[in-house]
């Protein structure tokens, strides 16, 4: 597996230090794996974050909403990559991961997602899988380009 411990540990780290100064936490449980995770949350009311995140136990992106002390997490497989068009599929990976160097990153990730479009299904999920291994599977399967 991926580095899931050492995101584990600095997840934790973070967490705990955020804690230290006065932060609130909340655990939730994981959407896919359903171990329970801790998460920084807002200190004050008004406050309300989302973020898609990596689930230190399983590696599986996630949705979370994170309100003072309180988190509620999704799926974002069900909800989010399905059904986006080819832009909004660029749009969300470009958001959501990291490609290449960033000044490049956007034109060069548009080059292979065209290039992948005169593929059949088998072999854009092979490339595409082989081009930006960092996107789960589930999301790749699931949008058909
Ligand atoms: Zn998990």
């Amino acid at each position: 597996m991926r580095d899931l411990e050492k995101l584990k540990k600095d997840s934790l780290a973070s967490i705990e230090k955020w804690k230290r100064h006065g932060g609130f936490i909340a655990t939730y449980k994981c959407p896919f794996c359903g171990e329970e995770l801790l998460s920084t949350t807002p200190s004050t009311e008004k406050d309300e974050w989302d973020t898609i995140c990596t689930c230190y136990e399983c590696g599986t992106l996630h949705y979370k909403v994170q309100s003072k002390g309180y988190v509620e997490a999704f799926q974002t497989e069900a909800f989010q990559a399905a059904g986006m068009n080819d832009l909004e599929f660029t749009q969300w990976i470009y958001n959501n991961y990291t490609i290449g160097d960033n000044s490049m990153a956007r034109e060069l990730l548009e080059n292979v997602l065209d290039y992948a479009k005169g593929m059949n299904e088998t072999e854009q999920y092979t490339f595409l899988r082989r081009i930006i291994p960092q996107v789960p599977d589930g999301i790749i399967r699931k949008v058909s380009y």
